[in-house]
């Protein structure tokens, strides 16, 4: 699948990253990771951890899919207000689903410590603002919601966001505990300390053409003629999971991301806080540990790449006059980087994390949305608990099959 276009930033910010060899043998393991993105890094996290032998191999090289493009933004708050997760699931799912996503982005920040990996994991406080007036009844909503369930959220007037900011809303959350980090490093670092510390074992240039299914176990075909038999597989191949079995809840979509060059100071922007607003779809704003602005949104409909790429240009100018409009005082900004990209979502806001019909002994861990590295983590809780004890208390959430409005624990 052609997954992005354009000169992207978080690879340059890694020239060399560690290596690993093409499988050229017959293997066997306990678990099989497909997939070398945040999604496949994370769970082989917390499978080695539980001693489970684990093999991880990558068709590109890790962190070459859509991880590479993914602007590093973790939340609480995603695409799906928790107003609108209330209505589509209920109030118990809808809350329990903003948890999940708060302790992931806390989780994260608590690997990179663990095993002291340079990811550039750092805290943040994220303004969500109101892109139009008609949008301020909503925004108060979901800010009484957050509040009486126990998230820190402030409410911003515009009074407050022109005195923090270089520019005004009509109003905003203001939130804490969200984080930001370097997506391409945090794969790269986390499955090279996983390999020389937990046992790990990662092939890149190893595609899976097939497999077989037999009663107890598995067996996985390489393109280079290897096989692997394993007990069981977690199947982390990001969007092109669409290609091996297609999920109606999910659809393939189009987005654009920028990044300036390297600034001096960031005048009229408190905190250097995620930036992100109402509309939908959504701008969103980041700086960087090197001092760069990263801006995305003004997706498109099509999944057809051609067509994505034909927009790159003309969206990378979109992008940029946006961060100037929002800070002026920056002065002259630049596009350093710029790159268009295919992006998954699921229809009900949720993403798809367990097993599937027709694929026994596998399990999917398949982040799809906004959020997808808070997702993956989720998907590396929960998949590890299904294969070692056969059970996670909020995998229904997340299940193929589950019925929005209906999700019960059964
Ligand atoms: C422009 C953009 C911005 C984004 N911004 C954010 C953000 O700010 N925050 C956030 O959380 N999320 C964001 N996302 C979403 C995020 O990027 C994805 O959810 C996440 O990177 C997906 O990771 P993954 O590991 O599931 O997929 P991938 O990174 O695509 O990894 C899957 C891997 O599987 C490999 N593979 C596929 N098939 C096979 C096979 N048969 N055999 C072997 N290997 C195979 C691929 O080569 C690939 O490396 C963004 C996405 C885009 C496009």
């Amino acid at each position: 699948m052609d997954l992005f276009t354009g000169k992207l930033l978080w690879p340059d910010t890694l020239p060399n990253p560690p290596a690993y060899p093409a499988l050229d043998d017959d293997i066997e393991c306990d678990v099989l990771i497909i997939g070398g993105g945040v999604a496949g890094a994370l769970c082989s996290y917390y499978l080695t951890k539980q001693g489970v032998k684990t093999v991880l191999v990558e068709k590109r090289s890790i962190g070459a899919g859509t991880t590479a493009a993914n602007s590093g933004i973790l939340q609480c708050s995603n695409d799906k207000t928790l107003t609108s997760c209330i209505n589509s699931f209920g109030e118990r799912n809808g809350v329990r689903f903003y948890q999940l996503c708060k302790q992931a982005v806390s989780e994260l920040g608590r690997i990179c410590s663990e095993l002291n990996l340079d990811a550039d994991y750092r805290n943040r406080n994220c303004l969500y603002v109101a892109s139009k007036e008609k949008d301020i009844g909503s925004l108060q909503k979901e800010f009484e919601l957050l509040q009486k369930h126990g998230f820190s959220v402030g409410y911003w007037g515009p009074e407050q966001i022109s005195r923090h900011f270089s520019f005004s809303k009509p109003g905003a959350i203001f939130s804490e505990g969200d984080a930001d980090f370097n997506p391409y490093k945090l794969s790269n670092r986390l499955i090279e300390a996983l390999c020389s510390q937990f046992g790990l074992r990662a092939y890149t240039n190893t595609e899976i053409i097939s497999h077989i299914a037999h009663e107890n176990h598995l067996v996985f075909h390489t393109k280079n003629r290897s096989t692997i038999t394993a007990s069981k597989a977690i199947i982390a191949t990001g969007y092109e999971a669409q290609q091996l079995k297609h999920n109606s809840n999910a659809f393939l979509e189009s987005t654009y991301a920028m990044a300036t060059q390297q600034l001096e100071s960031f005048p009229g922007w408190f905190d250097q806080c995620l930036l992100w607003e109402t509309a939908r779809p959504y701008l969103y704003l980041r700086t960087t540990v090197d001092n760069r602005i990263v801006v995305g949104g003004m997706d498109e409909g099509t999944n057809n790449p051609k067509e994505r790429d034909s927009m790159l240009l003309r969206k990378k100018d979109l992008l940029l006059e946006e961060a100037k409009k929002l800070f002026p005082e920056l002065g002259e900004l630049k596009a350093e980087y710029y790159w268009s990209a295919t992006f998954g979502s699921t229809h009900d806001g949720f993403p798809l994390i367990g097993p599937q019909e027709a694929f026994p002994h596998c399990y999917f861990a398949l982040g799809y949305g906004g959020n997808g590295t808070v997702y993956s983590t989720i998907a590396g809780q929960i998949l590890s608990s299904l294969i070692t004890n056969g059970f996670h208390p909020d995998a229904y959430l997340f299940r193929f099959d589950r019925p929005s409005r209906q999700l019960s624990h059964s």
